[in-house]
């Protein structure tokens, strides 16, 4: 009987996804070829991008160690055990993420994890990488990809027999798909953008703030966050509305730059001594939310990470979640071998009422990083939530820690998380109520 002849697989987008989903098919045996748009980042030169580095926790980790590259990239991560809050009158507070030490995320160069990714896929003598092509256009049915050569402008054709898209949030893959009857697609941009700005390594690449930390300066309608690299400095991200009498376009020279950053960020800024150069230099970035549905088409397509479901990164959680769905997909291979419609199926329907309730807690997050991280109520909840925890470790876990440490579905771990609170409140009122009352019961003796 004669074999089954093997599918030939295009992935269009050679960044984080799509080089991860070319290892797993790569260590399956398939014949796989990835079309990248941008050049080689491994040739030097990583092209700056939506944030330089990423905090990468469980999910992804998960998603990495099934194919050996889990520990070779926490060894150029910088871990960060929790949050450290900066008011505006320059006091710190320290809230650990997890119960203890090991419970923490990881503070992760973009470049160096994409170019991790694309060694080890090359690795794969089935897999070939192609950098400078743009996808244009995909033939959804017929399986053609229309490529463009980003430095001579030729263009051609190649077939696949099943196209992944991993091309990010405007990806072209699912432009044709949103061309088909059946496809439902939604977009939605933040008010905020956001921009990178630097806090250099101090001497001898020391670190001029807590190192195992995620930094965020919350002020109320916007908040600045730094996340620790390797080599001593600090990445921060200003998240600030686009508009309005406080924002980015209300920023036109250095002293209007250097009096808002005085009076807002006062302990920051004598660490910042190239602000005004990389305020003007650098973009602002957009944030959107992107849901789609169906994710596959038959056998043929199937759409991962931020090409199916870009989130807003206020939950640290976008190529986690991307990860786990290249995850969900290889153990969808364990259990339907090469049934492809199958495999596509399984991994749509189990990841994306997850992914759009990870999309919600992503915006929610926003309000709570930057409006109720400072407050007292926040700190003794977060208190509150860790004691529980402590106490009754089994029963009570913080929503951040199911969907940080664990690989519990998003929506079981928000509705779980919604019990606990239930009872949390069910059981104090119920402490509050027989208090009264033996109090009552004594005073009337
Ligand atoms: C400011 C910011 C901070 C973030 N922080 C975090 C964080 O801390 N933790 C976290 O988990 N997530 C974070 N994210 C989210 C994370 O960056 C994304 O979820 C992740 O990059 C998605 O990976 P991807 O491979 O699916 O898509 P992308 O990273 O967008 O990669 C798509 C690739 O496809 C290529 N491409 C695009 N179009 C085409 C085309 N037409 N043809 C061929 N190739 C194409 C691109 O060049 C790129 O290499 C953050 C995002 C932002 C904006």
């Amino acid at each position: 009987m004669a074999s089954k002849k093997q599918p030939h697989f295009v992935i269009v987008g050679g960044g984080l996804s799509g080089s991860l989903a070319a290892c797993y098919l790569g260590s399956a045996g398939y014949r796989v070829d990835v079309y990248e748009l941008r050049g080689d980042m491994r040739a030097g030169g990583i092209p700056g991008g939506k944030s330089i580095n990423l905090a990468l926790s469980h999910r992804g980790i998960e998603g990495l160690r099934r194919v050996g590259l889990a520990d070779a990239v926490l060894a150029h991560a910088v871990p960060m055990h929790g949050r450290t809050m900066h008011a505006v009158d320059g006091s710190l507070s320290l809230q650990p993420y997890g119960r203890d030490p090991s419970q923490c995320i990881n503070s992760v160069s973009r470049g160096q994890l994409n170019i991790t990714l694309l060694e080890a896929a090359d690795t794969y003598d089935s897999v070939s990488l192609h950098f400078n092509e743009k996808c244009t256009d995909v033939d959804i049915d017929g399986g053609d990809v229309f490529l463009e050569h980003m430095k001579t402008g030729e263009t051609r054709t190649v077939h696949a027999d099943i196209i992944i898209s991993a091309d990010g949030a405007f990806s072209a893959v699912r432009h044709a798909m949103q061309r088909r009857v059946g496809f439902n697609y939604s977009q939605n941009w933040l008010e905020h953008g956001f921009k990178e700005l630097v806090i250099p390594a101090g001497a001898d690449g020391a670190f001029a703030m807590e190192k195992n930390a995620l930094h965020i300066w919350p002020r109320h309608s916007y908040m600045m966050i730094a996340l620790p690299n390797a080599d001593g400095s600090f990445t921060c991200t200003l998240f600030w509305p686009f508009k309005g009498e406080s924002s980015f376009e209300a920023i036109k020279t250095e002293g209007d730059l250097m009096r808002f950053f005085t009076k807002n960020f006062p302990d920051a800024v004598p660490l910042m001594p190239t602000l005004p150069k990389d305020y003007f230099e650098n973009p602002v970035g957009a944030l959107v939310t992107v849901r789609s549905s169906p994710w596959y088409h038959e056998d043929k397509v199937l759409l991962l990470g931020d090409a199916a479901h870009a989130i807003v990164p206020f939950y640290g959680q976008g190529i986690n979640a991307g990860f786990e769905d290249v995850l969900v997909m290889g153990e969808c291979m364990d259990r339907f071998g090469d049934d492809w419609g199958r495999i596509f199926e399984e991994t749509h329907r189990i990841r994306k009422d997850n992914v759009d309730a990870l999309a919600d807690l992503a915006l929610h997050n926003f309000i709570e990083m930057r409006d109720n991280t400072g407050t007292r109520r926040f700190l003794w909840r977060k208190k509150l939530e860790r004691v529980l925890h402590r106490i009754f470790p089994k029963w009570y876990i913080p929503l951040y820690s199911m969907a940080t440490f664990t690989r519990m579905p998003y929506t079981r771990a928000i509705s779980r998380a919604k019990t606990q609170d239930r009872v949390v409140i069910a059981c104090a009122i119920s402490a509050v109520v027989i208090g009264a009352a033996t109090v009552w019961q004594w005073v009337m003796r």
